[in-house]
């Protein structure tokens, strides 16, 4: 039989082997071999971003036939949650982030510090930007194959292209952001500590704007709070009564996404503690001394001096995905659009997850109908109860937004919207269901831009490529409903475990599953210890308790280092 050269000893020695052998096969232990004994090809996977869902899909993924590739600026995975605990120098950076370089060892994937600028869908090649592309004289730039592509490149701070944002305001989305506020917050209290200023400048310099009444706003608005309470009147005595925080918000409230018990108690208590709480008032333009402001109410433009703006009004996609959508046509929706089972829209072999995709809503509501169409297969523009009920198991299972709808209107399921409609009939008219839907279609929201979301889509993915090959054979999702057979998968499925909104002050509001609402003192403990549990490895589980238990003891620092 044919022999082949296998490999050197460092003695000069050549090992020598049969195609054939048992030898073959264990050197070969960790390629993966046909059932004739040859090496299978294995498909090459790239994956953009090592944020919490390229982290996550990483981290589960465990199948031997494939090569794993991740392209990433950032050579560490972020646990954002505790961003705005940075700011104030309660939490370190260093003890929220996890360098992506051990997983990477521990899985055998490969990974390369760059950028993705241009996805060519057509030729499956993605056009990558090393970082540091000035120092690499030509090799800054280079391409990458793939046979499957993750997109896990999350989104970007919105700022709704209101002039100034860019060059004036600071956002709080990477460690850099957070540490850059540190800095920034420490030196207006040392710029406004100088002699010979006047109480105005002084003033302006200690007003401190956030401009957005979302889980993060409101957060980094409490941190600041904090710091300024327990910290700032220790260190800075005499520049502490000219301090201000003002919360900008132009909807009606506060944390509009959370119970509105929640958001009367986050209103009251930011007026207790001072911060100037102003909904009904939308930023039009920041330059670098005044930030001008259209208030709902009188429809005048004011404009006031400030020392800091901290920008968190939402998420846009990146530039990256912008260019991608407009090459797969679909240059004209906001997000990039997925099926039920993460794969993007008109474009094969191409998966997204996280914040940088959403599932196709319009497409959800033409599926709903085709899935009716084809139960109701006299074409009677009936169903009997039976059938109905196998469709609406099969909306809800396909469909996480629709799950969400209901429990959100505290509706068991579907069935029960249709009561209205169709009363008590053993028939089911589709037409009267398909009316009681387009009221889930005009409130069904998209999943939530949250971590939650991102690493549950993360784990399902790599999940479906464990078990790849197993589920061609065997397929385990639903029954086509365009086309015969089964779906190879199940299709994702969101599982809500409850969202925090930390309130300063050692308070917290939580919701949690069931309609169940705790604020106050009792819901931060549950907060330190749920983030702490769902930190990503022990050491920074370790670095943060101590971070915690640092700031308690001594307070925290106001070095600007
Ligand atoms: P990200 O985690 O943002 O990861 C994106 C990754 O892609 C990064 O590694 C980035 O470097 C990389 N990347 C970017 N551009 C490119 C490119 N062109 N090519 C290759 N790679 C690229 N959610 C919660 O559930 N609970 C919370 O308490 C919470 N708090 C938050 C607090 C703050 C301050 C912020 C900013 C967010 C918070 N979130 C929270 C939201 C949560 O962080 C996001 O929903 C989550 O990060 C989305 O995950 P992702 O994988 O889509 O993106």
């Amino acid at each position: 039989s044919k022999l082949l050269v296998v490999s050197t000893f460092s003695g000069g020695g050549v090992l020598v082997y049969s195609d054939s052998s048992p030898l073959r096969r264990l050197l070969h232990a960790d390629a993966t071999l046909d059932e004739n004994g040859q090496p299978i090809r294995k498909k090459k996977v790239v994956v953009l971003g090592s944020g919490w869902s390229g982290y996550s899909f990483l981290n589960y993924l465990n199948n031997p036939n494939y090569d794993v590739q991740i392209v990433s600026p950032r050579n560490f995975f972020l646990f954002t949650p505790l961003l705005p605990s940075v700011t104030n120098g309660t939490v370190e950076a260093r003890s929220i982030v996890e360098p992506i370089r051990g997983l990477m060892r521990k899985k055998g994937f490969e990974y390369t510090e760059a950028e993705c600028v241009k996805i060519d869908a057509s030729n499956k090649k993605i056009h990558c930007r090393s970082k540091d592309g000035s120092s690499l004289k030509g090799t800054a730039e280079f391409d990458m194959d793939y046979d499957i592509l993750v997109i896990a490149v999350g989104a970007k701070p919105n700022t709704f292209n209101t002039p100034g944002v860019e060059e004036h305001a600071y956002f709080l989305k990477e460690a850099e952001d957070a540490l850059n506020i540190r800095h920034s917050v420490i030196d207006c209290f040392e710029r406004a500590s100088l002699p010979n200023l006047t109480e105005e400048e002084r003033k302006k310099i200690l007003h401190f704007v956030v401009v957005g009444g979302g889980p993060t706003g409101v957060e980094f608005s409490a941190e600041l709070h904090d710091f300024l309470v327990d910290d700032v009147a220790k260190i800075y005595p005499k520049v502490q009564e000219f301090t201000r925080i003002t919360l900008l918000e132009a909807g009606d409230h506060i944390l509009n996404m959370f119970d509105k018990r929640i958001t009367a108690f986050a209103e009251e208590k930011f007026q207790r503690d001072g911060i100037d709480l102003k909904t009904g008032s939308m930023v039009v333009g920041v330059t670098a001394d005044e930030i001008s402001t259209k208030e709902r109410e009188t429809g005048k433009v004011v404009s006031e001096p400030y020392g800091m703006v901290v920008w968190s009004t939402g998420i846009g996609s990146r530039p990256v995905i912008r260019d991608f959508m407009q090459q797969i046509g679909q240059g004209q929706r906001r997000v990039l659009a997925t099926d039920e089972w993460l794969r993007v829209e008109g474009c094969d072999s191409v998966y997204a997850l996280g914040d940088t995709a959403t599932i196709n809503q319009r497409r959800v509501m033409e599926d709903i109908a085709a899935i009716f169409s084809k139960a109701d297969k006299g074409n009677t523009g009936t169903l009997n109860k039976k059938d109905f009920n196998g469709v609406v198991k099969d909306i809800c299972q396909r469909y996480p937004q629709v799950e969400l709808y209901l429990k959100k209107n505290k509706l068991k399921n579907i069935a029960q919207l249709l009561k209205s409609a169709n009363g008590e009939d053993t028939q089911v008219n589709i037409e009267k269901f398909k009316q009681a839907l387009s009221e889930v279609d005009s409130q069904m929201k998209n999943l939530p831009a949250t971590a939650q979301v991102a690493s549950q889509q993360g784990k399902y993915l790599a999940k479906c490529f464990n078990q790849m090959e197993k589920c061609e054979k065997k397929p385990e999702g639903p029954l086509r409903f365009r086309g015969e057979g089964r779906h190879r998968f199940q299709p994702f499925r969101y599982k809500h475990f409850g969202s925090f909104a930390p309130l300063g002050g050692e308070q917290t509001a939580a919701e949690l599953p069931g309609d169940w609402v705790s604020i106050g003192h009792s819901s931060q403990w549950l907060w330190y210890s749920v983030y702490a549990s769902k930190l990503v490895s022990w050491r920074t589980r370790m670095l943060v308790i101590s971070d915690w238990t640092r700031r308690f003891v001594f307070g925290r620092d106001s070095s600007s280092i």
